[in-house]
């Protein structure tokens, strides 16, 4: 282990299981064990201290073509047999075996992603206890129907069957790939498919973890399988595979139109949950403090890196310069750090390739002159630690790229506005409909607020609440179809229409 990385791990105490499972070269995990198919090896670098925590196998379509062949045998086999009741109690297990493993995934996501541990916990760890606890009892109550024909002559029984849909990839994101393969892994195990995931060759960690803890637990071979490398690699293999039957993608937008292209091609069913560029509306009945607190933590999560951070402010001109006072006040208390310092909120960004692009971000708003409230100058002030500091700007307009792209960095843009109707066109102006905010204590403005903004997902007085009971996906450029909720089950399922002709008979046969 790297001399930096090393010390970083014995300041904070780092578990030994921890180590044993990075200080080696990670594999694919197929067919029930981890496997090393190749000794090329891609560089995982751990974010705070910028060196090579180990390897990840880069991978191959011939990876690929193995982990399929292994989740459709699975999905004829033993598992294909179990009863729902079953299904449910190992996806039970399973959430149970990532319960008692919190203390090392949350580290494995720390070191990982470069994020906070203490959210790492409670969020991304205590999130996929939740969605694999909610799912499992959907096992036992994906009915059909019985239909009463209402067209057709004679007698006939007509009903439908829900099977699962067979083969899913799951193509994962870096900023929160534990939680989000849960997304994807609860739904699809409660119906009854097996998967393929691919994790960013730059978090691969988690994803590996949960494999060999479902093994643990008795999934049989063949249903949770992961395969590593790079995205145009592997993901675009996946999207092309004719054994895969569904493609459920988290991740940018033009990499999810290359991906729903590519999977069309093989008329495969698809679920897109792409990128965002949340507004937040703040109106002059505000609670300031509660929508200043609300405003920062949904756009610092995770150091910014949140799908639906709510990272352009629209707020009312005579609340406008006492919520940017907030706001700034706010921003320079945020703790920063190490991701496994427990007190550190903003911590260092992914990797530097990613700082390079936020830095970007913030020069053009210093460029396209929005006004400069607090965090960094320019990329001259980045430091050593990975870290980007929680930056402001204020009076932007949509003219500015601060207020039209999405950063992925803690960066947020502020403008005031004069009337509510100025306010919701501008923030339905982009292109993408992820989620949007309000904050008001007007219980009238909020409705009308949350019926007249274009966008999957609403929060009002609040930012980023999720439940596995929500369905959570977006509208326009941000993707289509839903990740938790029961609405996703469907994009598990096909479902099956039966049409019986009952044979004639009369009364006195
Ligand atoms: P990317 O689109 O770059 O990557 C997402 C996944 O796709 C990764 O596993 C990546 O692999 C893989 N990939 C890359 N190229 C291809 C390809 N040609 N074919 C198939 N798969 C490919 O996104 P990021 O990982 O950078 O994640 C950030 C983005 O994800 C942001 O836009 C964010 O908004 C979005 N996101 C959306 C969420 C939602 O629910 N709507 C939630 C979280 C994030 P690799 O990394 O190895 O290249």
């Amino acid at each position: 282990m790297e001399k930096r990385i090393a010390s970083y791990f014995s300041q904070f105490k780092v578990p030994a299981e921890v180590i044993s499972f990075v200080d080696r070269p990670v594999g694919h995990y197929i067919g029930g064990s981890e496997v090393h198919t190749t000794s090329d090896q891609i560089d995982l670098i751990e974010p705070f201290t910028c060196e090579r925590l180990t390897g990840v196998a880069n991978g191959t379509v011939a990876d690929v073509d193995l982990a399929v062949r292994s989740a459709r045998s699975a999905l004829t086999g033993e598992w294909g047999r179990l009863p729902p009741l079953e299904r449910q109690r190992l996806i039970l297990r399973l959430a149970d075996a990532i319960e008692t493993d919190a203390d090392v995934l949350s580290h494995l996501e720390s070191i990982d992603v470069g994020k906070s541990i203490s959210e790492a916990r409670s969020i991304d760890v205590a999130g996929a206890i939740a969605n694999l606890q909610y799912f499992a009892g959907w096992t036992s109550k994906l009915d059909g129907r019985t239909t009463k024909a209402v067209a057709l002559p004679g007698e006939t029984l007509t009903y439908t069957v829900k099977e699962p849909v067979g083969v899913v990839a799951a193509i994962i994101p870096w900023n929160f790939p534990l939680q989000i393969l849960s997304w994807k892994l609860a739904a699809a195990l409660a119906c009854g498919c097996t998967i393929v995931c691919k994790p960013s060759e730059q978090t691969p960690l988690s994803a590996m973890r949960v494999a060999h803890l479902a093994a643990m637990v008795g999934f049989p071979a063949g249903v949770i399988n992961v395969v590593n490398g790079f995205g145009h690699v592997i993901g675009q293999a996946l999207a092309a595979h004719k054994g895969v039957d569904k493609v459920s993608f988290t991740g940018s937008t033009p990499v999810g139109k290359a991906v729903g292209k590519t999977s069309l091609d093989s008329m495969k069913r698809l679920t897109l949950e792409l990128g965002g560029k949340s507004p937040v509306i703040v109106t002059g009945k505000a609670n300031l403090d509660r929508a200043a607190s609300a405003i920062l933590s949904g756009v610092f999560l995770n150091s910014g890196q949140v799908c639906d951070a709510g990272s352009r402010v629209y707020v009312h001109r005579s609340v406008h310069e006492e919520l940017v006072h907030k706001l700034w006040t706010g921003a320079e208390n945020l703790p920063v750090g190490a991701g496994l310092d427990p007190a550190s909120k903003i911590t260092p960004l992914v990797s530097p390739a990613h700082r390079n692009k936020v830095f970007d971000h913030i020069g053009s708003a210093h460029a396209e002159g929005a006004e400069f409230v607090t965090g960094e100058m320019d990329s001259e002030s980045q430091r050593s630690d990975g870290i980007v500091r929680p930056t402001i700007f204020d009076n932007c307009s949509e003219n500015m790229r601060i207020f039209r792209d999405e950063i992925f960095g803690p960066v947020l843009g502020v403008s005031h506005y004069d009337t509510l109707d100025e306010a919701t066109d501008r923030a339905n102006s982009g292109d993408f409909g992820l989620a949007a905010a309000v904050y008001s204590e007007n219980i009238d403005e909020t409705i009308m607020l949350s019926r007249r903004l274009k966008a999957g997902n609403i929060y009002i007085n609040a930012h980023g609440l999720l439940d596995p009971t929500m369905p959570f996906g977006g509208l326009g450029a941000s993707g289509f179809g839903k990740d938790m909720g029961a609405e996703q089950l469907d994009g598990f399922l096909s479902t099956k229409s039966i049409y019986v002709q009952v044979a004639g008979h009369s009364t006195t046969d």
